[in-house]
């Protein structure tokens, strides 16, 4: 079931996230719900916080054919390396897009679904994906990522658009 994508100005998404505990029927079925959230959107990634849940889990798939997925819950950044500065977005800022630095290549270990460790390693999109879902774990935002002069204009954008009722 599709669920709904909270947006910037919400709570859920400036609070860090505690960590999953129980890897039961509920957990599946939040998985399930997020991919099918994420696809619709569409996005290349979803954090737990997006859909109202305050949990240390997100979802990505970054391939064309949407068959490239990844779950992972209770994750640890264990590091990164180069940089990369490339356009960004998130389905918690529609419409919002603007470069935003961040490492080349992340390796990170996280739980599955089943509540077994893996540790993977991640280039160019798929590094950028991670980071900026795991950011959303702490309430970190890529708004926070930008300059001081875009920030301004994106935040007084967003006012417009909350006044207009569009947001
Ligand atoms: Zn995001």
């Amino acid at each position: 079931m599709k669920r709904e994508i909270v947006k910037y100005g919400a709570k859920v998404l400036t609070e860090k996230a505690a960590p999953v505990t129980a890897f039961d029927e509920e957990l599946n079925q939040l998985v399930a719900d997020m991919f099918e959230t994420m696809y619709d959107a569409p996005g290349v990634g979803l954090a737990a916080p997006q859909v109202g849940v305050s949990r240390r889990l997100f979802i990505m798939d970054c391939s064309k054919e949407k068959n490239r997925q990844f779950v992972f819950i209770n994750p640890e950044i264990l590091s990164t390396e180069g940089t990369q500065t490339g356009d960004e977005g998130c389905l918690s800022f529609p419409g919002i897009y603007f470069d935003v630095e961040r490492a080349a290549r992340v390796i990170v270990r996280a739980q599955n679904a089943r509540g077994e460790w893996f540790e993977s390693d991640f280039l160019d999109l798929e590094a950028r994906c991670v980071l900026h879902e795991y950011d959303h774990l702490e309430g970190d935002l890529f708004i926070e990522k930008a300059s001081r002069l875009r920030r301004e204009l994106v935040k007084r954008k967003i006012q417009r658009l909350k006044r207009e009722g569009k947001w």
